[in-house]
């Protein structure tokens, strides 16, 4: 089996002309400006073999999550992504990992316009370290902070779905055939909702994107905003069986998993990487023409309120207790 040296791995998988960085890979520094007017957006996001993936994951796939967790970052502030850092350690250096990692890493980015400009590189446990660089008007990034009572609480996408592929995967439950594939993709393959960000800009008061659990995630904007919540059960319920319906092509025969299960997964399972945010009511239509812009969906799932704390209500506006707990690496 061939192995490669350190700079001719860097070379071969990680170097590319520089496009809008004034200086890419290959230098002590990459050279990286904002536009005039401008703020950079930064953020790191690390995964860590045998935590946040499984090591007989596709690398073309962890490549792509590797940079779609950290873009989903960006999303959740509104920033147009730019650039970004890899630091990679890594057991060994073969062509057959690197080759479909980089690929996969390097179609999302493109994706984006988000070019690759430095990192490091060195032998160790499988571990990716990304640093993401993203763009936003000077003052206008969407905050944890910025909620107030009267809001409305919006979620995009499908929460739940990464959850139950993992549940599959450990052998909890069982479901048809589609609707795992379907669970499968989402866990392995998130999109990161950078376009809804961008349309949320100047409209959402608060935005997070969730990655350890909704209730968790919305505890954040919470508590940053001095703020409470109620959240409808029911409208995020609706969403998982629309999810269900969408995904039976073929009979939910062999379905093992409960409504009440499928919610806990819903409102407390992590790995969902969609965008939690908040909006003044009278943004309801801009809300949605954000959503049609972006082809992204999102649901209405609660109202912020002035009283702290979070309260979960049934479809008839009744009290849920909350037994949900968010994802804690420590916990
Ligand atoms: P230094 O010794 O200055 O830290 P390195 O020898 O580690 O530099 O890296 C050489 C160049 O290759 C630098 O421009 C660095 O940013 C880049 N680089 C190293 N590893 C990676 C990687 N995994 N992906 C992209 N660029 C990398
Ligand atoms: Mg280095």
């Amino acid at each position: 089996m061939k192995t490669l040296g350190e700079f001719e791995l860097i070379e071969r998988y990680f170097k590319r002309p520089a496009r809008r960085a004034a200086l890419g890979v290959g230098d002590d520094c990459a050279l990286l400006a904002p536009a005039p007017g401008m703020q950079l957006a930064v953020s790191c996001d690390m995964l860590v073999e045998g935590r946040h993936f499984l090591s007989t994951v596709d690398p073309v796939l962890l490549g792509h999550k590797a940079l779609a967790v950290n873009l989903s970052d960006l999303a959740a502030c509104g920033a147009k992504p730019l650039a970004f850092t890899l630091a990679l350690a890594l057991p060994r250096a073969e062509a057959k990992w690197l080759e479909p990692f980089a690929r996969g890493l390097l179609a999302l980015a493109d994706e984006h316009g988000c070019e690759l400009i430095g990192g490091d590189t060195t032998q160790g446990p499988l571990n990716i370290c990304i640093t993401v660089f993203g763009e936003l008007p000077t003052g206008q990034a969407l905050l944890r902070s910025g909620a107030t009572a009267g809001d409305d609480l919006y979620v995009s996408g499908n929460v739940g779905d990464a959850r139950l592929a993992l549940e599959v995967f450990r052998g909890t439950v069982s479901v048809p055939g589609a609707l795992f594939e379907l669970a499968r993709a989402r866990m392995e393959q998130p999109t990161p909702r950078v376009a809804l960000g961008l349309a949320l800009r100047g409209l959402a008061t608060a935005a997070i994107d969730i990655s350890d659990g909704l209730l968790g995630d919305l505890g954040h904007i919470l508590k940053q905003s001095g703020v409470g919540a109620s959240v409808d059960t029911e409208a995020v319920v609706s969403r998982v069986a629309a999810r269900a319906a969408s995904a039976a092509v073929e009979p939910l025969a062999g379905m093992t998993v409960a409504p009440a299960q499928w919610l806990a997964w819903a409102l407390a399972g992590g790995d969902d990487y969609e965008l939690l945010f908040t909006a003044p009511r009278a943004q309801r239509a801009a809300v949605l023409a954000a959503s049609k812009a972006s082809q992204t969906p999102v649901t209405r799932i609660g109202r912020i309120e002035a009283e702290p704390g979070l309260r979960l209500l049934d479809g008839q506006g009744q009290s849920v207790p909350n037994r949900y707990t968010s994802f804690d690496h420590f916990g």
